[in-house]
């Protein structure tokens, strides 16, 4: 069972903010902004691009509920979703990253040494 299954089913804790039958959404463990809050479907599903259209529809307002039960509808967020090895994604369990509190800087995300060539 992948880690965030093991959250879903308690049996590892989590600093939880909002949950429904399908969705959960916990504060992560490392994090990287003032508030920075994973939102997961209880289902295990791999990564993005496998993910249905009809859960990511459903996802959206739960995402919002999110972040007004947080406070940061008004004030803004972000929203990142890691897929892949090149994304960076660690946990194979699809998870929306929503990170506010500040306001976010926009880095560079890759040296340009690294940058692939598409034509
Ligand atoms: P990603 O790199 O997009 O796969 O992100 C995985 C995220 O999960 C990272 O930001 C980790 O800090 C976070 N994380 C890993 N284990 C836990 C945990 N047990 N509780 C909360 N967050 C976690």
């Amino acid at each position: 069972m992948c880690i965030f299954c093991k959250i879903v089913e308690g049996e590892i804790p989590a600093n939880k903010v909002l949950e429904n039958d399908e969705f959960l959404a916990f504060h992560d463990i490392s994090p990287k902004a003032p508030i920075h809050v994973l939102i997961i479907p209880k289902q295990h599903i791999e990564n993005f691009q496998s993910t249905p259209p009809e859960i990511m529809a459903k996802m959206t307002p739960f995402i919002q509920e999110v972040a007004k039960k947080l406070s940061l509808d008004k004030s803004g967020y972000r929203l990142i979703i890691n897929n892949g090895e090149d994304g960076g994604q660690e946990v194979m369990h699809l998870h929306v990253h929503l990170l506010g509190g500040a306001k976010l800087i926009w880095p560079h995300l890759a040296p340009d040494k690294e940058a692939k060539k598409y034509v």
